[in-house]
């Protein structure tokens, strides 16, 4: 049977995701941010939550770790950041398998908002968990690497099949999509879906999971031709104020 995915809001403008496979009755939860709201959510469906998948050390991905694991949970996080993510039971890099019941995902070192950060795709079930790196019409900001970097990384999620499904890390779509206005003016995709995004704000409603599909019509960033254009996109949008 396939995964089921649920979106839990966290934080200010967090998402953690539960994946369940009913057959094997497991859950992981991916970036719990806080732990109340993620283990709420699992109580009121009744399952528990048995996995914890960190994408990066930052606080408002990992700040529910430890009460996750108090409730049983074991935590796969990056080796690269084990000295950041005092929880991790298991570290994981580019390569390595993670399991739910009988789906793999498959672990990819995406380095550049953090130095180690990692995304977890299921290449059968068509989905992949992105944290920080890419986001709709967006990326994550270059703390920790440079613009080589997350072009590379662009690169990589670019050419996964446009059916895809996107679970980020974050609600930014709309402050994004003003700026990919700017960035691309011409770009008639990106001004339809800013139409949907605003409507979707506007109702108070969320704007993600995306696709890579949607991503390669409309994501500057991932549509960046070099590192030096993403660069350039990434400094404009890091002063950009829309
Ligand atoms: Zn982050
Ligand atoms: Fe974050």
């Amino acid at each position: 049977m396939a995964i089921e995915i649920v979106r839990v809001p966290v934080l200010s403008d967090n998402y953690a995701w539960l994946i369940h496979d009913a057959d094997a009755a497991e859950t992981v939860a991916v970036d719990p941010g806080e732990a109340a709201p993620v283990l709420a959510e699992v109580a009121r469906r009744g399952w528990t939550v048995d996995q914890v998948w960190t994408t990066h050390w930052h606080p408002d991905h990992t700040g529910g770790n430890a009460e996750m694991k108090a409730a049983g949970a074991r935590i796969t996080g990056p080796a690269a950041e084990a000295a950041k993510i005092p929880t991790l039971d298991v570290m994981v890099a580019e390569g390595d398998s993670v399991r739910i019941g009988t789906h793999t995902a498959t672990v990819m070192t995406v380095p550049g908002h953090t130095q180690g950060h990692i995304a977890f795709h299921f290449a059968n079930e068509r989905a992949i968990f992105t944290g920080d790196t890419l986001f709709a019409m967006g990326c994550g900001r270059l703390f920790e690497g440079d613009a080589a970097d997350m072009f590379a990384n662009m690169q990589r999620y670019a050419a996964l099949p446009d059916e895809t499904i996107v679970y980020c890390g974050h609600e930014y779509t709309q402050s994004n999509g003003r700026y990919a206005l700017v960035a691309e003016p011409d770009n008639a995709a990106i001004a339809t879906r800013m139409i949907e995004v605003d409507a979707a704000r506007a109702r108070g409603e969320p704007t993600v999971p995306t696709s890579i599909g949607q991503e390669r019509a409309t994501n500057p960033f991932l549509r960046a031709s070099s590192a030096e254009q993403l660069a350039e996109f990434r400094r404009a949008k890091d002063s950009f104020r829309g």
